[in-house]
């Protein structure tokens, strides 16, 4: 990566290549870069993953692609956010198509892949056990290609149930790989252990407009905070509600910066050379 600086953000998960900018996807990434920020783009299920692939070979230098199996596409009830304009499909998880699309150069992570457990009923033991040895292939993955692992994590309202699940799967040693828990939900119980446990984590808009994650982000240490959008959802004020893009990390990093008492240009140092280091790019 010769051709920006350290004035750059990386904006560490975002899903660019999906239906939500099929109108004016050029426009938003040039206004990403207008705003010196680059992307990793993430997918969710094969089609997805694919079209992350093909946006960064497009976009060297600027976009960074992911490949991986979400939760929720395990279930066939769910469905995507409106804004991403498409119905969400169940599918098939198939760690062989995984392990080629994998292989290319411009792929930077396997993920996102986790355990959700924010939409399904208590004891669905069937679909909990389902999610974990997928996530567990797609870890295994992960370690065999050297890249980090990033994972989605989110548990029932209220507690900490998936992180806890998670937590004994990462603390193995068979995991040596850089693992980032993306869009961080957890307590500041929880929070001290996946720390100990070598997490990286990432922050969304959603630190711009609640402040009941002011705490961790406080306590986590420097060296293991990402930023991210997680567009086109959960867009940062002042632009909430809108259909999120990866200019507006800059918002959720200046607040970032004021919760933990830093200037905004000592935390994107520290932002990109984490970013950097975990990513390898
Ligand atoms: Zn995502």
């Amino acid at each position: 990566m010769d051709n920006h600086t350290a004035s750059i953000i990386i904006d560490a998960h975002s899903h660019v290549q999906f239906p939500a900018y099929d109108n004016d996807r050029e426009t938003v990434i040039n206004q990403a870069k207008a705003a010196g920020v680059a992307m990793v783009a993430v997918g969710t299920q094969v089609e997805t993953s694919e079209a992350a692939v093909r946006l960064a070979k497009a976009n060297p230098g600027w976009v960074w692609a992911t490949v991986g199996f979400h939760p929720n596409h395990l279930s066939e009830d769910w469905h995507h956010d409106k804004k991403e304009q498409s119905q969400s499909v169940a599918e098939v998880f198939n760690i062989g198509i995984l392990r080629n699309l994998a292989k290319d150069p411009s792929v930077v992570a396997i993920g996102e892949c986790g355990l959700d457990y924010f939409r399904i009923m208590n004891n669905e033991l069937g679909i909990k056990n389902r999610q974990r040895d997928v996530f567990l292939q797609q870890a295994q993955l992960a370690q065999e290609l050297q890249k980090p692992l990033m994972i989605h994590c989110r548990p029932a309202k209220g507690t900490d149930d998936a992180y806890e699940d998670l937590l004994p799967i990462i603390h193995s040693s068979k995991f040596t790989i850089p693992k980032i828990a993306h869009f961080y939900v957890g307590s500041l119980a929880i929070t001290k252990k996946l720390v100990a446990a070598g997490c990286y984590f990432t922050f969304g808009g959603v630190i711009t407009f609640a402040s009941e994650y002011d705490e961790v982000v406080r306590y986590i240490p420097v060296d293991r905070l990402l930023a991210e959008t997680d567009c086109p959802y959960v867009a940062p004020l002042p632009y909430r509600g809108r259909r999120n893009e990866p200019a507006y990390i800059l918002e959720t990093v200046k607040k970032m910066a004021q919760l933990r008492g830093i200037s905004f240009d000592t935390l994107k140092q520290s932002l990109y050379s984490n970013t950097r280091k975990v990513f390898k790019i």
